[in-house]
């Protein structure tokens, strides 16, 4: 499966509306990134989300704050972006730092701005099946399926990891889609056995090649959205290659999909928001 692909393709529509959106209100989509310190893999991503946001025709705003930043003070600049009526989307790079309280600072991201999908607000959307912004990388998984036209309803998808931002939130996508759904995790007896009766597997784990090619049911579709160093997911992808129906290799699966996913969403809340 072409994440590359698919994700240039949605970052050109975001474009397309972007521009659409700026001809017909004079909105320009803008997105705020905040960065607490300088840890070097985060400032890789946020710049990487700048410059697609180039692309995608949506300004950026990057705010970045030192890294003794305190919870109160990060609550202070979410919540002044959540009032900036310039500002159509907010991001706060994780991790944020062992001293801040996350899921507070996330909380002050006002839920229309919530364009990464990390507040207890677009969770519960999620949840209950109403609209709101997906978390990024689940939400690229689901347009990768759709956009292969990966039948799900009555299929056995199973979930590996069971990460608040990852594996949780794509079992509840991947159920709200009338599959039905496994979670694993590192509890889990017998990982082999789940991983074999699956239709679907994703896998959210982060250890490198832990599903085993040789447990791919023939035909079965196949999600890593494991990234380790070396460039290596979390699926044999080899020896699962072969047995795979449809599969995303790493890099170029899933991992394009996630920032694709970001810029479409902030253009959908500035869409949003210009409708008043
Ligand atoms: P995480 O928060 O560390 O969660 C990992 C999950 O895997 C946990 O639920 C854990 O189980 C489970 N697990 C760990 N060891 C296991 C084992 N031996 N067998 C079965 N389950 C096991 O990680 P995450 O943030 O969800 O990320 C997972 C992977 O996805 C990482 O490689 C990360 O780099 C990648 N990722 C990629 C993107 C992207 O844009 N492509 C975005 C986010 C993450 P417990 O709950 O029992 O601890």
């Amino acid at each position: 499966m072409d994440g590359t692909g698919l994700a240039r393709r949605l970052v050109e529509e975001t474009a397309a509306r972007a521009a659409a959106l700026t001809r017909r209100t004079g909105t320009v989509p803008c997105l705020a990134t905040v960065l607490v310190g300088d840890d070097p893999a985060s400032v890789t991503y946020v710049r990487m989300k700048q410059n697609r946001s180039a692309k995608a025709g949506v300004l950026s705003r990057h705010v970045g704050l030192p890294a003794d930043t305190s919870t109160a003070e990060l609550v202070d600049t979410l919540t002044a972006l959540s009032h900036d009526p310039n500002v159509h989307g907010i991001l706060l790079q994780h991790p944020a730092g062992r001293h801040i309280d996350e899921r507070a600072a996330f909380e002050a991201i006002a839920p229309e701005k919530d364009v990464d999908g990390v507040t207890m607000h677009s969770f519960a959307a999620m949840g209950f099946g109403l609209p709101g912004f997906a978390s990024c990388t689940p939400g690229g998984i689901m347009r990768l399926l759709a956009a292969y036209e990966v039948e799900l309803a009555g299929k056995h998808a199973v979930v590996v990891g069971r990460s608040a931002i990852l594996g949780k939130p794509v079992g509840m996508l991947l159920l709200g889609q009338d599959a039905t759904v496994t979670y694993c995790h590192s509890r889990t007896a017998n990982l082999s056995a789940h991983v074999r009766e699956a239709d679907v597997v994703v896998a959210a784990v982060g250890v490198p090649e832990l599903i085993r090619g040789a447990d791919v049911k023939p035909g079965a579709v196949v999600i890593d959205a494991g990234y380790n160093p070396g460039n290596v997911g979390d699926v044999e992808f080899e020896a699962a290659r072969i047995r795979a129906g449809l599969i995303t290799p790493v890099p170029g699966g899933v991992g394009p999909m996630t920032i694709a996913v970001l810029l479409a969403q902030t253009v959908d809340a500035a869409e949003r928001q210009s409708a008043g």
